[in-house]
């Protein structure tokens, strides 16, 4: 069993904190994300786990084994572990399948073994008909095709990617992300993933950890953190979301921009500034005021995108909202709406701005 768990791991650097108390348990199999902003210590943590430095503080066990401590840190080429970094780092001077096979000859794996497990990698990634051109021929998908090959035929327990699409461009990035995870349907390798995009992140993990300033902000699947993020730094950084700022006049309501609101997901305290989210397509735009958790606006711009209608709306207390409406729903910029907002939908966050 190739469970992966991080307990109070943290990184420094002098003064300055790149990992912080972070704990973690990947399940044998499992593939978890790191998504977060540049800088907040994503790549720290796969190095740490990959054993190229030592923590600070708390430790990293494989399997119930403790690989890392700040006592002890057993080295890169003593774990079973295989990582791809951002350059996909191939032998210029040799084939596909040299590159491929290299882990394999490397351990000291009889010939015929060797063929078999290439055959069947190189079939799996679909790099067959490339097999004998070298990197300098490929195009970049290729070569991050080649990249995963290499990784996957030495058959680590653990495998570890650090934006393993950021060099590709967007058509292509989209359709790796679908063939990581495809691969991973079919290997089950427990897998540590490091991305800042989001839609990478929704698309191959089966758990999404969302790091900020060093720390996990909150763990849970696409939907959980799509769905209910709990902090206002999850909120804005998971696309899509409204926030308001207002003020708890009791346990689950708030009010914000001359109307009250109800809200989900805390209990509110009294008198506490209050952060709350909603997403743009769950905001309802009506031209009456006829329904209770609706909020006054004026529409200042909207744009017609053939699937919806883009809504840029204000509210009384001039916080700018965005709402995706229905392409059929025509209103002009200027003229006095009132937006329904789901009580459900209207989400208590913890944290200001600047978390
Ligand atoms: P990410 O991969 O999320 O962009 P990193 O893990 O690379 O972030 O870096 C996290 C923080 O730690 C950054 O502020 C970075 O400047 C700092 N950091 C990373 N490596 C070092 C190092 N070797 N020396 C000093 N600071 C570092
Ligand atoms: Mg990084």
């Amino acid at each position: 069993m190739a469970s992966v768990e991080l307990k109070g791991l943290g990184k420094r650097y002098g003064e300055a904190v790149a990992v912080d108390n972070v704990s973690l348990l990947i399940g044998h199999g499992q593939l978890v994300c790191l998504l977060g902003p540049s800088g907040c210590g994503k790549t720290t943590t796969l190095r740490l786990i990959a054993g190229f430095i030592e923590p600070s503080t708390g430790e990293i066990a494989v399997g119930g084994k403790v690989l890392s401590s700040p006592q002890r840190t057993v080295p890169p080429e003593g774990r079973a572990m295989s990582m791809i970094f951002q350059s996909y780092a191939l032998w210029p001077h040799m084939t596909v399948a040299e590159n491929v096979a290299y882990g394999l000859r490397i351990r000291k794996m009889d010939k015929a073994t060797i063929d078999a497990k290439l055959t069947a990698i190189l079939s799996t990634t679909k790099l067959e008909p490339l097999a004998q051109r070298y990197p300098g021929e490929l195009s970049g998908g290729q070569q991050q095709r080649v990249s995963l090959a290499r990784a996957l035929v030495v058959e680590p327990e653990t495998l570890l990617l650090d934006e393993p699409l950021s060099n590709l461009d967007a058509n292509l990035r989209e359709e790796m992300r679908f063939e990581i995870r495809r691969l991973h349907d079919r290997y089950r390798y427990t897998t540590v993933y490091v991305t800042h995009d989001q839609a990478e992140a929704m698309t191959t993990a089966d758990q999404i950890a969302v790091m900020n300033l060093g720390r996990i902000e909150q763990l849970g699947t696409p939907k959980e953190i799509y769905d209910r993020p709990r902090s206002v730094f999850v909120a804005r950084f998971i696309g899509g979301s409204n926030i308001l700022e207002g003020k708890a006049v009791d346990a689950g309501h708030i009010s914000v921009a001359g109307g009250t609101l109800a809200t989900t997901g805390r209990t509110l305290t009294k008198g506490e500034a209050v952060a709350v989210s909603i997403r743009q397509h769950e905001i309802e735009i009506a031209t009456k005021s006829d329904s209770a958790n609706a909020l006054h606006a004026v529409v200042s711009r909207q744009v017609f995108l053939g699937a919806a209608r883009d809504y840029t709306v204000v509210l009384d207390d001039k916080t700018e909202l965005r709402v995706t409406a229905s392409p059929t729903q025509d209103i002009a910029p200027g003229q006095e709406v009132w937006l329904r907002l789901p009580a459900e939908r209207c989400r208590a966050l913890t944290g200001g701005n600047e978390r």
